[in-house]
């Protein structure tokens, strides 16, 4: 058409619009969830841009999501009335991958073997273009709100893309219809009843109704009320509707591993939906350590992204709804509030207790949560000094003697010997080396429990712990471990400390030979089997963080 231009898919896009099209995943009904919450996302951010400019809202009604079957033209419509999007918007949309979750998938596709890949695409939202796993066209038509002209885009998905000017008497009057031309094998999505039942069981709870209309001239009937999840009582909810509210905010396909929703009343009124995910979120690494909470303002979307929750907590996916901020809080101001702030601190005390009552109440289903998220709840430790007794209660560790079993701060200070001073660990990258290091050998003579602390932070955050509960915490490299105390098990064979003369003199040959490089030569009773090792002064850094520091360039 004039004033067309067609444009090639960023290679990014290309590569997950190729597994789109030769999708063989079998569960292809996601395609609708990702399009009708993008639809619902498009009214949210209306709603909020109208708190400025209530003008945005004069053309187009009430917010609404229709869908539409044609079965001669065989189509399957989403329509919204939310914000919609100019031409460069939707260059910018849809054409590259902003969002990081994709990117991740895509980084995380490179590495996967042929043949994962559909497991993957069904471990999480691939947005937009999903379309293309039932779809060989599709056309997209918008008004941005308050807009006088509208944009079309088109695509067979195969590589390129059309952009150009609409003709504005067929745009809605405000916001974007997207026309999917049903594949061949897909004729079920043009069954009402499909359509019907999949959005009840997918989006049943997106806070915008739905409506569909089973041929282009009949009568919209409402499929779905619009009524926010986290508004009904908890006694109204069931276990498959918080599921699916899950993974629509979280992205996730999978079930979630712990499930808060509660009102906060008394100095701030606030109402939370959160879920601790049941496997990683593919952006938990992610250099920012941003999260996904987002913050309502009584039902109105204001922003995703502020912080609700500390970094170390960024793995929680859900929502606060707050019924004190004003609305037209601008999004920079509410980082500074005060009320953020008292929400922030409610939120992660709660998050705690409620993954505290999990260790109690389901040990296996806590012990998941912890080998997914330990890592990054470990950053509190390092970063959150209030926080760090209640993080350390909820830390699991394995073990010199525990086998493969989780065990808690608590359990190995129940086991401590007669003459123990202290709580020790071992940082290192693999737990089989740390427990053959030479470094060991006299705790396990002496029956003593070791912590194998294999994660990154690990040798931060034990420079930050110095005790728990009276119990000092040191590491097996740091100076002498006072085992004397400890005797010995049953069958260990003897180390002796005494200076003998002869020791005595190898210790004179090593202090000369070494000078400098070393504060000092001792005999040692923590050795049974090996000879010599390395140890840090008393008020050393532990050697594994001077490693790390040293590899951070500092
Ligand atoms: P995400 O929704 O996670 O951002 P998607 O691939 O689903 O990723 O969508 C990409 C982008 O396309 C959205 O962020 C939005 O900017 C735009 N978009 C998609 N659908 C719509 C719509 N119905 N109305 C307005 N913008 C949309
Ligand atoms: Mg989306």
């Amino acid at each position: 058409a004039p004033g067309e231009t067609t444009k090639s898919f960023e290679a990014d896009v290309a590569r997950l619009l190729h597994l789109m099209v030769h999708s063989v995943y079998s569960d292809k009904d996601v395609f609708l969830r990702e399009l009708v919450s993008n639809a619902a996302d498009a009214c949210e951010k209306l709603r909020f841009e109208a708190i400025a400019t209530p003008e945005l809202l004069s053309a187009g009604g009430e917010p609404l999501i229709t869908l539409t079957i044609d079965p001669s033209a065989r189509t399957l419509t989403v329509e919204d009335n939310g914000i919609g999007m100019t031409e460069g918007e939707m260059v910018e949309a849809l054409g590259t991958i902003a969002r990081s979750g994709t990117r991740a998938f895509m980084d995380r596709m490179a590495e996967e073997a042929k043949g994962g890949e559909s497991r993957l695409i069904g471990q999480f939202g691939v947005g937009f273009y999903s379309a293309f796993m039932v779809a060989d066209r599709v056309d997209v038509v918008s008004r941005r709100a308050g807009g006088d002209t509208a944009a079309r885009w088109s695509s067979d998905g195969l590589g390129t893309f059309t952009v150009g000017a609409a003709d504005p008497a067929e745009a809605p009057p405000r916001g974007t219809r997207v026309t999917l031309h049903v594949k061949e094998d897909a004729g079920t999505y043009l069954e009402p009843h499909v359509i019907e039942e999949t959005v009840r069981a997918q989006s049943g709870h997106v806070p915008v109704p739905i409506a569909l209309k089973t041929a282009p001239d009949a009568e919209p009937r409402r499929i779905a009320d619009g009524a926010a999840l986290w508004t009904k009582p908890k006694s109204e909810i069931s276990t498959d509707d918080y599921a699916d509210a899950y993974r629509t905010l979280a992205g996730q396909f999978d079930e979630p591993a712990l499930t808060l929703h509660y009102r906060a009343e008394g100095l701030h009124e606030y109402t939370v939906l959160a879920f601790v995910p049941g496997s990683k979120p593919f952006d938990l690494f992610d250099p920012e350590r941003a999260g996904r909470m987002k913050l309502y303002v009584r039902r109105v979307f204001i922003t995703d992204e502020t912080e609700i929750l500390p970094r170390w907590l960024r793995f929680v996916r859900g929502l606060v709804d707050s019924a004190d901020l004003p609305l037209n809080v601008s999004r920079e101001m509410i980082q500074e509030s005060r009320v953020l702030a008292a929400i922030r601190k409610g939120v992660t005390s709660r998050v705690l207790s409620e993954m505290g009552k999990l260790t109690e109440s389901d040990p296996d289903r806590y012990a998941g949560v912890w080998e997914n998220f330990g890592a990054v709840l470990k950053e509190g430790l390092y970063e959150d000094e209030d926080r760090r007794a209640a993080l350390l209660g909820l830390a699991r560790f394995h073990t010199t003697t525990g086998g493969t079993a989780w065990r808690s701060i608590k359990d190995v200070v129940a086991d401590m010997k007669e003459g123990q001073a202290a709580i020790y660990y071992a940082v290192g990258t693999d737990a089989e080396r740390l427990k053959a290091s030479p470094q060991l050998e006299g705790f396990a003579a002496r029956g003593i429990e070791v912590l194998l602390l294999t994660d990154q932070v690990d040798g931060f955050w034990t420079s930050m712990v110095p005790e728990f509960e009276g119990k000092p915490l040191r590491s097996v490299t740091q100076g002498l471990a006072d085992l004397g105390a400890v005797p010995l098990r049953e069958g260990a064979e003897p180390a002796s400390a005494e200076a003998v003369p002869e020791v005595e003199g190898f210790i004179a040959y090593l202090k000369e030979t070494l000078g400098e490089d070393v504060a000092d030569v001792r005999a040692s009773e923590r050795l049974t089997d090996s000879a010599v090792c390395l140890v840090a002064n008393d008020r050393g850094m532990d050697r594994q963080l001077e490693r790390l520091l040293a590899s951070a360039g500092r």
